[in-house]
């Protein structure tokens, strides 16, 4: 089946921009970018692109979809304190909980243009279902190209870390399971929609054995690694006194820096430390409203990009910035980086690059998708910007620098996930629904022990 998207300003994100430009789809695949009119294609689906602007489809690099079901508790907390605090009802929650988080989660990011979407679950409390195969469900659901993380604690208080003993899990039982879950769910085939990624959850949760262990697993089953990295200043005082080094020397000495490997936050980073990221080719997820939300301060974007690292962007999860748009974040990126480090800290085009081809860098995946060319994946987004964000000639800044334009139609793989702003494979209600019926029911659960 033939597809053909015209009359639309095309922003390939690998350098063209076609204004009045067109794309032609075959299957999951584009086939064709280019100016002006699209060539003749009988029987072919014309999507008329008149007054819209089209990018790649959004890349979520770093999220935790459980966290719609916590949203709005511990709003005036840092990190220790916001995770201390919902460490308790996270233990309580189950594969159902899980279900209805992903699903209203990942609806919500499919209507701020995200096409493909990673996700790092790291908290799997005993008898309370399969939370795993619960989001990989949600995802396929909806039609999102997804790459889920088998996420793990092992250090519980007892040991040193800041989780409660109670929601960690050992060693053994993590690189079993998460074994399991790359031989079960990761499809490593062209156009794939569903891959596997390895993320413990951060230095100060869990061990240096499990760190160790997990990178040798990931790079013995082919697949990526991830984790949160100095996200605050309270990590680097915890690595200090336990390692004597900073978050990022201590992965660096362990064999967790590397072009397998990309990293949340990133946001007290020392010089040394944005080279050896750049040097190594580790990517970075940018996650601007949780850092502001978490008062955890801005990161260090514009002097990673000017080293040459990997940069990609994320919601982060949505108990630590509510309720997030994916596209929003692009803005937010832009003026906190502004307001920092000045007017030229980050462009409009910069920014957009960060959350597609960036992200798509960091999930390994930027041979499939992140750009608007021929042979990749027809992953596309397209943004109405003929109504008021026609005062403004360059549609990349109206769509940049201002409130996000309405979303006319997002493509996955050819295929129409979002047309004229509603959700179409999965009814939108329902999938609202499902996310307060998970709030409900984790509140419920965790009764006892808020
Ligand atoms: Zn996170």
């Amino acid at each position: 089946m033939t597809t053909i998207i015209e009359n639309a300003h095309v922003v390939t994100v690998s350098g063209d921009e076609h204004p009045g430009g067109h794309l032609v789809i075959e299957g999951d695949r584009i086939t064709a970018v280019g100016a002006g009119p699209a060539p003749e294609a009988a029987g072919a689906d014309r999507i008329d692109g008149t007054g819209c602007l089209a990018t790649p489809g959004l890349v979520n690099a770093h999220h935790h979809l459980y966290q719609w079901a916590s949203q709005g508790l511990a709003t005036d907390n840092t990190l220790f304190e916001w995770l201390t605090t919902l460490y308790k009802p996270w233990s309580k929650m189950d594969a159902e909980v899980v279900a209805g988080a992903a699903s209203a989660g990942l609806g919500w990011l499919a209507m701020s243009g995200c096409a493909t979407s990673s996700d790092h679950h790291y908290l799997f409390p005993r008898g309370r279902g399969d939370l795993f195969a619960a989001e990989i469900e949600a995802a396929a659901e909806l039609g999102i190209r997804f790459q889920p993380c088998r996420g793990s604690m092992d250090r519980g208080e007892s040991q040193g870390g800041l989780p409660p003993d109670e929601v960690v899990e050992d060693l053994d039982t993590i690189l079993t399971e998460t074994a399991a879950a790359i031989d079960r769910y990761h499809d490593p085939s062209p156009g794939s929609m569903l891959r596997i990624s390895v993320a413990p959850c951060s230095p100060f949760s869990v061990t240096r054995d499990l760190l160790v262990r997990s990178a040798e697993l990931a790079r013995e089953k082919g697949v990526r690694l991830h984790t949160h990295l100095a996200e605050t200043l309270d990590e680097e005082e915890h690595t200090s006194e336990q390692f004597g080094m900073t978050p990022a020397e201590y992965m660096d000495s362990i064999g967790w820096l590397g072009p397998d490997v990309w990293l949340a936050h990133c946001v007290h980073l020392h010089d040394t430390d944005i080279k050896r990221l750049a040097e190594t080719g580790t990517g970075t997820a940018h996650c601007p409203s949780s850092n502001a939300r978490l008062g955890a301060g801005i990161a260090r974007v514009s002097h990673l990009l000017e080293a040459g690292a990997t940069v990609g962007m994320g919601v982060d999860g949505s108990a630590s910035a509510e309720f997030v748009p994916l596209a929003g974040e692009i803005r937010q990126a832009l003026y906190m980086q502004r307001a920092r480090y000045g007017p030229d800290a980050l462009t409009a085009r910069q920014a957009l690059e960060m959350a597609t081809l960036g992200g798509a860098r960091c999930l390994g995946r930027d041979d499939e998708i992140g750009t608007l060319e021929p042979g990749k994946l027809a992953d596309v987004a397209l943004w109405r910007v003929d109504g008021f964000h026609a005062a403004v000639d360059d549609p990349v800044v109206a769509f940049a620098f201002g409130g996000t334009p309405p979303l006319e139609r997002l493509l996955v793989g050819g295929r129409t996930i979002v047309a004229a702003g509603t959700l179409v494979s999965v009814p939108q209600d329902v999938i609202g629904r499902r996310g307060a019926d998970a709030h409900r029911r984790l509140m419920r659960l965790a009764e006892e022990v808020l």
